[in-house]
C-alpha cells in the first residue's frame, strides 16, 4: 500500500524537483502519513553523510560510518513533530554500500600478503569506486495524525555534509514538495 503511495508521489513530484538524481550536498526525503502509519524516507549520497564514498578501509573511515550510523539512529535529533503524537515503531539504516564486501576483504588480504605496492592498492581503490547511497528508514505510530502539522528536519544540524534536502510528502488529503535548507528546516503539512 504505501508503496503504491510512494510511487503516486514520485510520479507526481517530478516535475516538482528532481529526484534520485545523486549530487552530492542533495539529501533526499519522502514522508507518508496514512491513518496512523507514518513513514519516513531518507536518500543520501554517502558523501553528504560521511565526506567520502568508498568502502571503508581505514580505521578513520570506519568510525565515520559508526558515527553516522549513531546519529541517524538518534531520531529524536533527526525530526521533531509538532502534533501528531507520533512514537516511533521502528527505522532501518542502511549503510552497506560503504562497508567492505567479504570479497573486498580477501583481495585486501591477499594483497597485504603478497606485498603488493601501493600503486596497485591504489588502483584497487579507483576501480570499485562510484557513487553509493545511505539509506534511512523510519516508521511512527501517529495516535493523533490530524494533528500532525509540521516536521522540522534537523539533519543539516547534524551532518554539514547535506546543504540541500528535497522533500516530497502525502497525506491522504494532500500532498506537497519542497526543497529545504539550513535557514528552512520545517516540512508544513498545508
Ligand atoms: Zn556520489
Amino acid at each position: 500500500m504505501l508503496v503504491a503511495l510512494l510511487a503516486h508521489l514520485h510520479s507526481f513530484a517530478e516535475d516538482k524537483v528532481t529526484f534520485n538524481a545523486h549530487v552530492h550536498g542533495v539529501s533526499e526525503l519522502t514522508i507518508a502519513l496514512e491513518k496512523q502509519q507514518l513513514e519516513i524516507e531518507l536518500r543520501s549520497p554517502a558523501m553528504n553523510l560521511l565526506g567520502f564514498e568508498h568502502s571503508a578501509i581505514t580505521r578513520t573511515d570506519k568510525a565515520a560510518i559508526n558515527q553516522a550510523e549513531l546519529l541517524l539512529a538518534n531520531h529524536h535529533d533527526v525530526f521533531s513533530f509538532s502534533g501528531g503524537d507520533c512514537v516511533l515503531v521502528n527505522q532501518f539504516i542502511d549503510l552497506s554500500s560503504v562497508i567492505q564486501t567479504q570479497q573486498e576483504k580477501s583481495d585486501q588480504h591477499m594483497d597485504s600478503h603478497n606485498h603488493r605496492d601501493d600503486h596497485h592498492h591504489e588502483q584497487k581503490i579507483s576501480e570499485s569506486a562510484g557513487h553509493r547511497e545511505v539509506i534511512a528508514k523510519y516508521h511512527y505510530r501517529c495516535k493523533k495524525s490530524s494533528t500532525l502539522s509540521a516536521i522540522k528536519i534537523k539533519l543539516f544540524d547534524l551532518f554539514s555534509g547535506i546543504e540541500q534536502i528535497k522533500a516530497m510528502w502525502l497525506t491522504e488529503s494532500k500532498q506537497g514538495a519542497s526543497t529545504l535548507n539550513v535557514n528552512n528546516k520545517n516540512i508544513t503539512f498545508k
